[in-house]
């Protein structure tokens, strides 16, 4: 069926059911059709509207997309991010060139959030076995002696039920059925949030870059948009901070980014107006120690929520999906008798496969949070060091700012030094 019919109401059988048209869910979707896998992919939403959501795409995950097979219908959209630099107390302290690192995939790209959703969906609708159902929310799993054998389903149409030999589980960070699935969260709110806003891009700042901007304990991340004429600002708050800041009203704000960025005040007229044009991102991370359960398994934020430091959630999600993907297929071959066990082992393979990486993505994270809320005197002196070392030396750069953006690429080529040592 193609991608947005409705099917009649009643029971659907598909090999696996995916809950959520996000990032992990429409390429998990990508990956199995392409081995054959019929895949129903479940979304609440009707319209593919993401403002202010995972646009930054590490060099990793450019690559990924480019095994994929559509990074080059998205170049069209994209902008390749050239620099990281960061000013600290209004004085440069790091500046990074992408160039320089020793990969195939270097640079990291914005990609609006909807116009990747499009371009998976698209391809994986070319495939024979796809089906999208959007406007459908899963309500809950279905389960028969102690197995998921699918989900119920609410939307257009009245309630409808999935049938699958697995039920992918990618409904984000505030999902649901992870719980149901008997698979918790130890969720962790983080010491502050941030408030999202679109600003236009300062004429001066001609080369796409990545700008942190620290001030004591505060900062702000101003991220480039794929259409150039934008830019996304994170404006770090304490926790609960909004409301404060509300009450002091929203010429505090005006100021608070005229003191960390104030290439950005240049346009008074452009500065939000209202709080309506702003979004606050309440951070917190969530672990959850086993992404699998008979018949389900978790990917993407459900399985992972981490901050969004350094831009890793798309990351992990498209990373979730690459390696969940060819297992499913493999053990979906499996003859019927032995196919449960084998989807169980298939997804207790994939955790194995995945774990590490989200883990030193965390520590990552964390690490430079800490960095962050430095605020006395000798403590922001401090951390300029540590900017500065990074900028002059080649090997600290390689151990702090590798592991983001490189993860996967370093551990290939590990794995190949490893291989051509042993023959
Ligand atoms: C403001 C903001 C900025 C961010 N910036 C970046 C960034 O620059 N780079 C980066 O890498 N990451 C960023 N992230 C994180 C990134 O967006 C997420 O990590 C990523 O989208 C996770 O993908 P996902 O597919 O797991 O979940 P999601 O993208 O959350 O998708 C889940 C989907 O499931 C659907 N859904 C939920 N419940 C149900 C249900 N019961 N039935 C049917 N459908 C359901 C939802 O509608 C949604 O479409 C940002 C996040 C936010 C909030």
């Amino acid at each position: 069926m193609p991608a947005g019919d409705t099917p009649d109401t009643g029971v659907l059988e598909t090999d696996v059911c995916v809950v959520g048209g996000g990032p992990a869910g429409l390429a998990l979707a990508l990956g199995l059709v392409r081995r054959g896998v019929r895949t129903t992919v479940l979304e609440r939403s009707t319209g593919g509207q993401r403002e202010l959501r995972g646009e930054s795409l590490s060099p990793d995950s450019v690559r990924l997309l480019d095994r994929f097979g559509v990074l080059e219908r998205l170049r069209a959209d994209a902008l390749t991010v050239h620099r990281l630099e960061v000013a600290d107390a209004g004085r440069p302290v790091l500046s990074i060139d992408f160039a320089r690192f020793p990969y195939a995939y270097r640079h990291p790209m914005e990609i609006p959030q909807p116009r990747l959703l499009a371009e998976l969906t698209t391809a994986a609708a070319r495939e024979p076995g796809f089906r999208l159902l959007p406007g459908r929310t899963a309500t809950g799993l279905w389960r028969e002696a102690g197995r998921v054998v699918g989900v119920r389903a609410a939307g257009p149409g009245g309630p409808l039920r999935v049938r699958a030999a697995l039920t992918a589980v990618a409904e984000g960070r505030f999902g649901r059925l992870r719980e149901e699935a008997g698979l918790p969260a130890t969720v962790r709110p983080l010491r502050r949030d941030v408030l999202w806003l679109r600003l236009p891009r300062p004429a001066a700042w001609t080369e796409p870059a990545y700008r942190i901007r620290i001030h004591r304990d505060r900062h702000a991340l101003v991220l480039p948009d794929a259409n150039g004429s934008t830019v996304r600002v994170g404006f770090s708050l304490p926790k609960r901070g909004l409301r404060a800041l509300r009450a002091a009203g929203i010429t505090t704000l005006h100021e608070r980014l005229r003191e960390l960025v104030p290439e950005l005040a240049d346009r008074p007229e452009a500065l939000p107006g209202d709080w309506s044009q702003t979004a606050l991102l309440d951070i917190f991370t969530a672990d959850v120690p086993v992404w699998h359960a008979p018949g389900a398994v978790l990917l993407g934020d459900a399985a992972h929520t981490l901050s969004p430091v350094l831009g890793q959630g798309v990351n992990h999600a498209l990373g979730d999906a690459a390696v969940l993907a060819p297992l499913v297929a493999g053990a979906l071959g499996d003859s019927r008798p032995g196919r449960a066990r084998a989807v169980d082992a298939a997804t207790a393979a994939y955790q194995r496969g995945r774990a590490r990486a989200v883990a030193d993505s965390h520590r990552l994270q964390c690490r430079q949070e800490r960095v962050f809320t430095w605020s006395s005197r000798p403590a922001a002196a401090a951390r300029r060091t540590v900017y500065r070392a990074l900028q002059t030396s080649p090997r600290l750069r390689a151990r702090v700012l590798e592991p983001a953006y490189f993860a996967a690429q370093r551990g290939e080529r590990a794995d190949r030094a490893h291989e051509e040592e042993r023959t």
